[in-house]
């Protein structure tokens, strides 16, 4: 009985999927969908919003309307949509295989990306161990760190360091070394405890020092840390030149650098997350080689497969691997790994978009794009309700404030940035707010007047939705 309904059921192809109608869908996401990161009340007054295509740096809604997607599918998207090349390289390795383990296992995509990215990550990091996420990146990075000291004896060097309105993922790892109380906050006692220094650009905003020369305050209070703590300390994690998901928070030039320094004389682990921040988001392929860092540990994920498909590495240092090595009996082993580590379609979507970046000259368009970003920011700055705006590379914030002058926010329940992304739509761009920080983060791919429609949109919507002029 059960088999004869299998059999009857219409297979559920891409086709029969778009044969539904937009209510029966709006009726099943608001009856059965429960979305990251929203609150479902808000959600269910305003309806879903339903992308069926992506093309270029557009995405397409069910109604046939047209967006640039000005948030790069969170952050992820590095060559635009539909990539005819990327999509032939997963078509191709799902001709001969769509999954199989690591755990005991290997196969060609793992192990040609492996090598592919140690050729191209700071220099020393030579030991890729994959999962699906930036969150699990972190994860696997934390506990390695951990581990790392601990296979050696060193049993007392358990703490992390990690920063204020620092990001790291929703895992309660990851979130333990986070730092943006709207979201860590309530998950306190499930937390491990940390060392949390202040938010480098929140540090230098506070003691009235302008950016440029805060490197050395920032590291001081890192050093000071260090000198008293560091034979419990394993590792520092920060997200190198900005915190993304703080707020678009650039960090002191230099700072970096310093940090990598000071790691290395107290014996510490620099573990740079630079899930966002990878892949040539900040103008370089990963932000750390704009200050000559090689951290001991990096994490990956997002635009790892120019946002196709779930990726992440965690890659690490000889000496670190080193560590774990030895005979079974002796409890070295890394006891971690998921279910879809190293897929090997996503692999095989990574290869893709690391050859774009060579065919398509990505990091060398870059310095025109940013420059035109840079340019818009500069726009949106003299609109009255914005105080500031922030920028590292393809990486923007534009924070509005009730009164700018006095930096006095919106209330909360106002929903300003929320309204002004959804306002944005209207003129046909894909933003995210960072609470009333405007995110602006496109495809690497944008084109120069793409990114000017993008300027004009927020422009617009800041007026409709703060007024002012
Ligand atoms: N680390 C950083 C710096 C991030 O910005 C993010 C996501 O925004 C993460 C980790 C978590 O990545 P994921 O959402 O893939 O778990």
């Amino acid at each position: 009985m059960y088999l004869h309904r299998i059999r009857t059921v219409e297979p559920m192809t891409i086709e029969r999927v778009l044969k539904y109608s937009e209510q029966e869908l709006s009726k099943w996401d608001l009856e059965h969908l429960w979305h990251p990161f929203t609150q479902m009340k808000e959600w269910s007054a305003q309806g879903p919003l339903f992308i069926v295509r992506g093309e270029g740096n557009y995405l397409i809604d069910i109604d046939g309307r047209r967006y640039i997607d000005g948030v790069a599918s969170l952050w992820a998207n590095i060559h635009g949509h539909a990539r005819e090349e990327i999509n032939q390289a997963i078509e191709e390795q799902l001709k001969q295989l769509a999954h199989s383990t690591l755990l005991g296992l290997s196969h060609p995509a793992s192990a040609v990306l492996a090598k592919r990215l140690v050729e191209i990550v700071p220099m020393g990091l030579k030991r890729v161990f994959y999962s699906e996420s930036g969150s699990t990146a972190v994860e696997i990075a934390l506990k390695i760190a951990f581990q790392y000291w601990q296979n050696q004896g060193y049993k007392e060097k358990r703490r992390f360091i990690c920063l204020k309105e620092g990001y790291h993922g929703d895992t309660l790892g990851a979130v333990s070394v986070g730092g943006i109380d709207l979201f860590h906050e309530i998950y306190g006692p499930l937390l491990f405890e940390t060392i949390k220094l202040p938010s480098p650009y929140l540090r230098c905003k506070g003691a009235g020092l302008p950016l440029a020369e805060g490197a050395g305050l920032c590291a001081s209070d890192l050093e000071q840390v260090l000198e008293k703590e560091h034979q419990h300390i394993a590792a520092f994690i920060l997200e190198p030149l900005i915190q993304g998901a703080g707020g678009m928070l650039p960090m002191p030039p230099g700072y970096l650098r310093a940090a990598k320094k000071l790691c290395d004389e107290f014996d510490v682990l620099l573990i740079a997350d630079e899930v966002a921040t990878g892949f040539g988001r900040t103008g370089r392929m990963f932000a750390c080689q704009a200050e000559g860092v090689s951290p001991d540990i990096l994490c990956l994920g997002k635009g790892i497969t120019g946002g196709y498909l779930p990726l992440s590495a965690t890659i690490c240092t000889e000496d670190i691997f080193q560590a774990f090595w030895g005979d079974y009996e002796e409890l070295k082993t890394f006891f971690h790994g998921h279910t879809y580590t190293g897929n090997p379609l996503a692999c095989a979507a990574a290869l893709s978009s690391l050859e774009l970046f060579q065919n398509d000259g990505t990091l060398e368009q870059l310095p025109s794009k940013i420059e035109a970003l840079e340019k818009g920011l500069s726009k949106l700055q003299r609109l009255s309700p914005v105080g500031e705006v922030r920028q590292v590379g393809m990486m923007a914030g534009v924070e509005i404030f009730e009164d700018a002058q006095q930096r006095r926010p919106y209330p909360l329940e106002m929903r300003v940035g929320h309204k002004v992304c959804m306002a944005v739509r209207k003129h046909g761009v894909i933003l995210r707010n960072l609470g009333d920080t405007i995110v602006i983060l496109p495809p690497l791919s944008i084109t120069l007047h793409e990114l000017d429609q993008i300027i004009n949109a927020v422009e617009a919507a800041i007026h409709e939705v703060c007024g002012g002029k």
